[in-house]
């Protein structure tokens, strides 16, 4: 069972690590923080859209335009 667990730690970490490296270059292209809501764009986001500017939660609300 601690076999179990140490894999998991594992992968966790690597994860980790895969996202720390992945998010540091898009510093320089990517919008960190969200244009409306200023809050931090999700990782994912940013680099599936390097451009996206607005949180997932803002860029549906304009998608949608509800006011
Ligand atoms: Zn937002």
């Amino acid at each position: 069972m601690d076999d179990i667990d140490e894999a998991q730690e594992l992968q966790r970490r690597e994860t980790e690590s895969i996202i720390r490296d992945a998010t540091a270059p898009l510093k320089k292209t990517g919008c960190k923080d969200c244009d409306d809501c200023g809050s931090e764009i999700e990782v994912e986001r940013r680099m599936a859209m390097p451009s996206a500017r607005r949180c997932i939660e803002c860029q549906r609300r304009r998608e949608q335009k509800v006011p």
